[in-house]
């Protein structure tokens, strides 16, 4: 599993307004970190970076001690998978948003894939299987069934980097609870980032990086952040 590093990263969207002053991020390989902070403190900013939707106005990101502006784009892609907090489906079965970017990958090799990355648990809970049709025409899923459809279709891709933008953020907390613990399960062999608000998600994280307005306020265990507060 590679390494991330923000090294003393500085960006805008905007020539005159400064998000991010010169953050530092250390995250090992194969670490499982969370990044919270207030709204607008500049956390999904981090993982537009990180896939180059921007580059920093100075500083560098670098995986694996490489400068991601030195990586082709493809292998980038590969190197990442993310889960956004409203995750778009198509209006097709559960199997084939599952396959997705596996073209004509069929359901009997969906769920031997599945099974590979252990996230069997994350789809077995879902209604009557992969050949369900999702969408208007077929089986409403509900919140907590669609995010665990796209968490499963962004690891079943085994991308060593994973980034989790407020993934369960929008679930109830029975759900959310769910899902992460299979995701747990999952993320333990992978460098993870997980972008969170509530604090309680993410007590398992060997780091949290909590991040005030594009600065870093404080770094620590869950057990070291309580002990401060
Ligand atoms: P967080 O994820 O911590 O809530 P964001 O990283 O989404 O924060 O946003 C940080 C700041 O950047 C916010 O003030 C937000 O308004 C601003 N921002 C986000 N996206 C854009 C954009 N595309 N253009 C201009 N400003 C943006
Ligand atoms: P690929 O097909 O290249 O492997 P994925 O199917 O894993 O990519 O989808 C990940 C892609 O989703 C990212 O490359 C990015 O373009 C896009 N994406 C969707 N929503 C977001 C978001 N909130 N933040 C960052 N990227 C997003």
């Amino acid at each position: 599993q590679p390494s991330v590093l923000f090294d003393n990263v500085v960006f805008g969207y905007d020539p005159d307004r400064t998000i991010l002053h010169g953050l530092t991020l250390e995250i090992p390989a194969g670490q499982q970190v969370a990044i919270v902070g207030p709204s607008g403190a500049g956390k999904s900013t981090i993982g537009r970076l990180l896939f180059r939707f921007y580059d920093p106005t100075s500083g560098r990101i670098l995986i694996d001690g490489q400068d991601i502006k030195t990586v082709t784009q493809r292998s980038l892609r590969a190197a990442l998978g993310i889960v956004p907090q409203d995750s778009v489906l198509f209006n097709e079965s559960i199997g084939y948003n599952i396959a997705y970017g596996r073209d004509g990958a069929g359901d009997a090799e969906v769920e031997k894939a599945a099974r590979a990355a252990a996230l069997w648990p994350l789809i077995q809970r879902l209604p009557k299987g992969l050949a369900t049709q999702v969408g208007e025409r077929g089986l409403k899923l509900s919140g907590g069934e669609k995010q665990r459809v796209a968490i499963a279709r962004t690891l079943v891709k085994n991308p060593p980097i994973l980034l989790l933008d407020e993934a369960t953020s929008a679930l109830d907390t029975r759900t959310e609870q769910d899902i992460l613990a299979t995701l747990h399960a999952v993320a333990e062999h992978r460098t993870s980032i997980s972008i969170a608000h509530r604090l309680s998600t993410i007590a398992d994280a060997d780091t949290i990086f909590v991040l005030d307005q594009g600065r870093l306020a404080e770094q620590g265990t869950h057990a070291d952040l309580l002990r401060r507060e």
